[in-house]
């Protein structure tokens, strides 16, 4: 893949079998192609219904073979020049393939077909002789020279998988069989998810060599785990070394979307980098408001979604059914490929300059507890089982919203890199909530600290183990200067008395919503030890209840680097409640331990920033998010004569923008470039040359 072209895929959902007979190819090419897309995920099987074994390609291990589609499709990109990347469904099996091979489908502990939420159908198991058949089936598709393949799963339905060749896979590997009952011991459930992940890594690896022995430059990417738990056995980093790229579904908006944070496809973005390795990573943005999945989003949401995609270094996946190709909103779609792929130099093969990271563990989501978002296979969770733990996904949005509408630029790592050590790049590496943390883990952040690295941890961080089972003894008391953890206690309607200090600047109330879990600490000797909480409230009308000796805050030196403690979930709170005071103290936090990088109106938290680089140049992504309320966003607030200043440590040779096409007068004072922006729509992107640096050697 090509680091300088940002690939703008196109994936159109072809009609049923019968209308595909008669389907234009050499039409639908063209359309994408004045689209401005470059690439395209075809579809030469019938999937409708789930994988019928329908063939529209030469295939010898097809139920049906049909008109020769991809021979079509190949001869039509190959005279625009455009990548042609071939769909492949490996996680649900039509109605009509079901009887034909029942020892492919995924069976539940009683040994029944476990049905897939789309109405009709199974989930294929990769342990399955279906993975032979893959196999072949990728192999042929392979060999007519196509660009790639996309799979879209594979993935275990959380019932199982309990048919004939996982049970003896699994008994094979660890000597006893596995019961649903069993499951609720983490020690079995690990070993059960860790099984299912290294069946997946191992499917994709085969299926790949299986492409490889035909089509060596084909590449190969699967439909990977956006953030959430992966309960479903998909591990991006285990898959990773068998992929070419990392695709999620970051952009996928369902339901009523002012629950969904509308940054979601930048985080996907980020957690895609901090996996990939260096390899490409796509956002795949759906142009429908799901389930409607006819329906189309208006304008200012597919603007959105891919300005966040693009602003974060991610190449965009967009899917409709064929049928919406013609719709009006597809002239935005057309506009938004004409400035990205006008821009692509800018665009693609970029890297962050972020100094603060933020933490989503996998292991956490796992094996803590977690709040699940639905997606298309796999179910949403909005009950939480258990009451004295917070929940590992509010608290990472929390966080995200603080930073990102406090205008901060951060990555966002996971807990492997987390595991892997050498965190110096980082100024501030923030853990929201992340109980479930290894010894590897504590060891890493423990150094980090020590070599200089700041911290702010909230609630039970590190109280759990790496396979979610609670500690005695928290691992890092001496990090966060901790004498002693009593427990953890849940207030329903309580209040924290405000102090002074420069962590609470700009908040004038003088108690503020205690956060519904806290846990109780003793601080250590020489610990900064700020508010307290009081004794628990017996009535939301009694009289304040006295302070208690447990703080609300802890602040601690430890080596070089300072570790921030809030004891309670402060993080889930503000994603629940949004009391700005919550916000503000988080805020604060951050700004105390780590320097900004960009300067802009405080008051416009819906202008979202990122900041990247590529050689001499530097790229501020603009993505506007305001308008009057409610999602969908119909449209955005144009803001006009925004200023802004980039702390860039060298003096720009220029600066202009992408979308609106202007160069901009600009000044620099003390490493800060600033500049006034004209206007913003939902997206500008301003690039920022240096002069060259060889300059400076003659
Ligand atoms: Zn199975």
């Amino acid at each position: 893949m090509n680091p300088d072209r940002l690939l703008l895929i196109a994936d159109l959902i072809p009609p049923g079998p019968e209308a595909l007979e008669r389907f234009d190819v050499g039409a639908q090419v063209e359309a994408i192609t004045r689209l401005g897309f470059n690439a395209q995920h075809i579809e030469v099987t019938d999937v409708t219904v789930g994988e019928a074994g329908i063939a529209f390609f030469k295939s010898e291990h097809a139920r049906l073979n049909r008109r020769d589609l991809l021979k079509e499709y190949r001869k039509h990109h190959g005279r625009r020049g455009s990548w042609d990347i071939v769909y492949f469904n490996v996680h649900w099996l039509s109605g009509e393939l079901m009887p034909l091979h029942p020892e492919w489908l995924q069976r539940d502990g009683g040994g029944e077909i476990i049905p897939i939420p789309y109405g009709s159908g199974g989930y294929s198991c990769v342990n399955s002789p279906f993975r032979d058949w893959a196999k072949e089936m990728i192999r042929e598709i392979g060999a007519y020279g196509v660009k790639g393949i996309f799979l879209d799963g594979p993935v275990f339905s959380p019932k199982g998988c309990y048919c004939d060749a996982c049970r003896a896979g699994f008994e094979g590997q660890h000597g006893f069989q596995y019961t649903p009952e069993q499951m609720k011991d983490p020690l079995v459930f690990h070993k059960v998810l860790t099984f299912k992940q290294e069946s997946i890594a191992r499917f994709v690896r085969d299926v790949r060599a299986s492409l490889k022995s035909v089509n060596p430059d084909a590449v190969l990417y699967m439909n990977g785990l956006p953030l959430g738990p992966g309960t479903c056995g998909r591990d991006n980093r285990l898959a990773e070394p068998w992929q070419d790229a990392l695709l999620a579904e970051g952009g996928f908006l369902a339901g009523d979307l002012r629950s969904l944070p509308v940054w979601k496809p930048a985080a996907t973005a980020k957690w895609l980098e901090t996996q990939s390795e260096g390899k490409p990573t796509i956002v795949a943005v759906a142009g429908r408001h799901g389930p409607w999945n006819r329906y189309l989003l208006p304008a200012a949401e597919t603007w959105i979604a891919c300005a966040f995609s693009v602003a974060n270094g991610a190449h965009i996946w967009y899917g409709i059914y064929d049928a919406n190709r013609d719709d009006p909103r597809m002239d935005t779609v057309r506009e938004i490929n004409r400035l990205l792929s006008a821009h692509s130099d800018c665009l693609a093969g970029t890297a962050p300059v972020a100094r603060v990271a933020l933490v989503w563990s996998l292991k956490n989501a796992n094996f803590y507890q977690t709040t699940a978002e639905q997606l298309d296979f796999v179910e949403g969770k909005t009950d939480l089982e258990h009451r004295m733990k917070s929940d590992a996904r509010r608290a990472f949005n929390g966080w995200f919203e603080v930073l990102s509408r406090s205008h901060r630029l951060f990555d966002v790592i996971d807990d492997r890199f987390l595991e892997r050590g050498g965190l110096s790049r980082y100024e501030l590496i923030i853990l929201p909530n992340v109980a479930c943390m290894g010894e590897e883990e504590c060891r890493s952040i423990r150094d980090y600290v020590a070599g200089g690295g700041h911290v702010i941890a909230t609630y039970d961080t590190a109280l759990w183990d790496a396979w979610g089972r609670p500690r005695e003894t928290h691992p890092l008391k001496d990090v966060f200067g901790i004498a002693e953890t009593k427990g953890v206690e849940h207030l329903r309607c309580d209040h924290v008395a405000l102090e002074p200090a420069p962590l609470t600047e700009g908040i004038d109330q003088p108690l503020i919503p205690a956060p519904h879990l806290h846990v109780k600490v003793i601080p250590g000797p020489g610990t900064w030890a700020h508010m307290r909480f009081r004794e628990k409230q017996p009535s939301s009308y009694c009289d304040l209840p006295p302070e208690t000796d447990h703080p609300f805050l802890l602040r601690n030196r430890f080596g070089k680097g300072t570790a921030l403690l809030f004891t309670g979930n402060l993080d889930a709170m503000y994603d629940t409640y949004r009391f700005p005071e919550h916000g503000r103290l988080m805020q604060n936090a951050v700004d105390g331990l780590s320097r900004r990088d960009i300067r802009l109106d405080e008051g416009l938290t819906s202008l979202f920033v990122n900041v990247r680089e590529k050689g001499n140049r530097r790229i501020l992504h603009l993505v506007n998010c305001t308008h009057d309320g409610g999602r969908p966003i119909d449209r955005v607030k144009v803001l006009r004569e925004v200023e802004i200043a980039v702390h860039t440590g060298r003096s720009p040779q220029s600066i202009r923008t992408l979308r609106g096409e202007r160069d901009l007068s600009f000044s620099f004072a003390k490493g800060w470039a600033s500049f006034k922006v004209p206007e913003v729509r939902e997206y500008e992107a301003v690039v920022i040359d240096f002069p060259d640096r060889e300059d400076s050697h003659h």
